[in-house]
């Protein structure tokens, strides 16, 4: 079996981001590796489409890199090797930037690929279940709500009613300077009950100090960890705060390749890493990744936000891997998030997801949504 082609199609709904129903899902940038045997595979890569595109498709500028170009000829379940071909082919020029976001989406696809010719689900290509039988997804919501009420119906209708065991929520910098956010939190543990833990996303809003005063007013609260608290690059601020809190510490979303979670791990103390298969390098690196934090002692929970091609992606190295008790499931709801794929992800009545069994990643595309939104297109 032989690469044909590495087609990266973006697809856009236009609206503006932010908007309630699509934040941060106004586009998507899906790759597809096509084969000589009719076999293909899908992957997706979070970051800007069209600049990530022309990293994979940049033939207009060949001597900068190309990933297609690259691949095309090369057997895809050589998937190790393929790996090293494009980290290598962008040590020169951007080695852990968007290179590697580019390279995660091919990544994806060649496993995807691999499953589909196996006839194997991903997972179990990675070493098959880890320790669990089930994924316990965490709902990742945008807001926990700025007043009492919003915080009560955040809890009742976005995260008890649907039955879910763990749930994420964003926090606007104001709110967690001035003791604001730490009062939501409090009403809301007493609207959660004890058993559902929060997770909360301060989206690097704090200096070392302030996260430290912050962790320690929620500790009494079942905070399941704080992610991105500080700067990506505030390495020894992760390490104080990780130390001064007995909150679990997480990040992970802004780095890229095992050599950046390693010094997170290090060097920053965090105590999760989460590392996006969309990202970071792929389910290659992410389960190299997985496995470094397990060494450790720590956990893999991956960032995920975009489609179900991501979080199908994610979910299979969740499944695969021993220290990963959650994966992160947005609930907003889009059309690119929702209708993409012809599969869609329940939880169970134990707020609980059966690992993905159809051969590959476990999703299809849905070709007349990738047709109505393929960009450069009127939005329909
Ligand atoms: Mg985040």
């Amino acid at each position: 079996m032989k690469i044909t082609e590495v087609e990266p199609i973006i697809l856009q709904i236009g609206g503006a981001r932010n908007s309630d129903t699509d934040m941060g899902l106004i586009d998507a940038l899906v790759v597809k590796v096509h084969t000589d045997e009719g076999i293909y595979g899908v992957g997706e890569c979070d970051g800007h489409p069209l600049v990530i595109s022309s990293i994979i498709r940049g033939s207009a500028f060949p001597h900068w890199g190309d990933f297609e170009q690259l691949l095309i000829g090369e057997n895809p379940l050589n998937i190790t090797y393929l790996w090293e071909k494009m980290y290598n082919s962008f040590a020169n020029s951007g080695r852990r930037g968007l290179s590697i976001w580019a390279m995660s989406g091919i990544d994806v696809a060649l496993w995807d690929i691999a499953g589909k010719y196996y006839k194997r689900p991903v997972y179990q290509l990675l070493g098959g279940a880890g320790g669990k039988d089930a994924v316990t997804p965490y709902a990742s919501l945008n807001s926990l709500g700025s007043t009492p009420d919003e915080v009560v119906r955040t809890c009742r209708e976005s995260i008890k009613k649907p039955g879910y065991r763990a749930a994420k929520v964003h926090t606007d910098p104001k709110t967690l300077r001035d003791g604001t956010m730490a009062k939501l939190v409090k009403l809301a543990r007493e609207e959660l009950g004890e058993e559902i833990p929060l997770m909360l996303d301060l989206y690097m809003a704090l200096d070392t100090d302030e996260a430290i005063r912050f962790a320690r007013s929620v500790e009494p609260y079942n905070i399941g960890f704080i992610e991105a608290a500080l700067k990506p690059d505030n390495l020894d601020g992760y390490a104080k705060l990780s130390y001064s809190t007995t909150i679990d510490i997480a990040a992970g979303e802004e780095h890229t390749t095992r050599f950046m979670h390693t010094e997170l791990m290090d060097k920053g103390k965090v105590d999760i890493v989460q590392a996006d298969a969309t990202e970071a390098g792929g389910i290659t690196e992410v389960k190299r990744i997985a496995a470094l934090a397990h060494d450790r002692g720590k956990k893999y929970i991956p960032h995920c936000w975009k489609t179900n091609i991501s979080f199908a992606a994610n979910m299979n190295v969740v499944a695969s891997t021993i220290n990963a008790p959650y994966v992160e499931f947005p609930i907003i709801p889009g059309i690119l998030r929702n209708q993409l794929t012809n599969e869609t992800f329940q939880i169970d009545s134990s707020g609980r997801m059966k690992f993905p069994e159809n051969p590959g990643l476990g999703v299809t595309l849905n070709e007349d949504v990738v047709e109505k939104y393929r960009y450069g297109k009127s939005p329909g």
